[in-house]
């Protein structure tokens, strides 16, 4: 897969990929992050990429030339997308990355100052998304995490026992709780069943807990995956838990 980064600030994006597994995904050339920066594009004498908003009103706007035509010099692929950061669009969710690993291409365009003239999201026919209710100063921190979120779902970035299948978001609940060494922390000791060794009680044990946690943290998700397609094993623990 291949991230096309449009940007006003490259090494943000380059240093910040320069660790862990997504530096493993980019050695082993799982994906492929190219930046482009609008300023090497704009034909303005002072290299400017911005400009005051027409009717007044305070900030800078990105302009539509070097932002459009740093659009143009990437080559597109067949199956990609091109995404517009901006706070006024649609959230992004872990529904969003499965479907956007699906792509071989990702074209993602950050924004700073006060944002962009409209005309360049109408002419790049970009997909507007945003990463949460918050504004932030630009689009290099949204880009990143739309990146990393994708990368953990791709084939063979993550090992089997680091495996996304068992995050948060992947079936629509909240992961269950973990422990590790040592058994015992001050008052707090690791629950009895996860040291029984009975893999089945385990499985149902965490996937009680999966309920428990989503219902109380998320009943907005809790409320959504009761109206789904439950399994026989499901269905069980819920209604033996008063869940259902
Ligand atoms: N004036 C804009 C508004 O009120 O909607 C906010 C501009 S913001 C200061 C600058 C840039 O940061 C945006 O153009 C966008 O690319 C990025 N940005 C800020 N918050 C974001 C969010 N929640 N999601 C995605 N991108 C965001």
């Amino acid at each position: 897969m291949r991230f096309d980064i449009l940007t006003l600030f490259p090494n943000t994006i380059q240093n910040a990929c320069n660790f862990s597994i997504i530096k493993r995904a980019l050695n082993e050339n799982k994906i492929q992050i190219n930046t482009v920066n609008p300023r090497d594009y704009t034909i303005d004498k002072h290299k400017k990429v911005d400009d005051t908003p027409y009717g007044g009103g305070a900030g800078m706007l990105l302009s539509c030339q070097p932002y459009l035509d740093a659009l143009k010099s990437i080559e597109k692929k067949e199956n990609s997308s091109v995404l517009l950061l901006s706070p006024k669009g649609k959230i992004f969710n872990q529904n969003l990355a499965k479907e956007f690993a699906k792509k071989e291409q990702l074209i993602i365009i950050c924004g700073h100052y006060e944002g962009f003239d409209e005309r360049i999201k109408i002419k790049s026919e970009a997909e507007e998304i945003s990463i949460g209710d918050f504004v932030l100063t630009g689009g290099e921190f949204p880009a990143l995490c739309i990146i990393d979120s994708i990368t953990r779902l791709l084939k063979g970035v993550l090992g089997d026992d680091e495996s996304a299948e068992y995050d948060s978001f992947f079936d629509g609940l909240l992961e269950h709780p973990h422990y590790t060494k040592p058994r015992k922390y001050e008052d707090l000791e690791v629950p009895e069943i996860l040291l029984s060794g009975n893999h089945e009680k385990i499985k149902e044990w965490r996937r009680l807990q999966q309920f428990i946690v989503t219902k109380n943290k998320r009943p907005d998700l809790f409320e959504k995956f009761l109206k789904t397609e439950l399994c026989k094993l499901d269905k069980r623990i819920l209604k033996e838990n008063n869940l259902f």
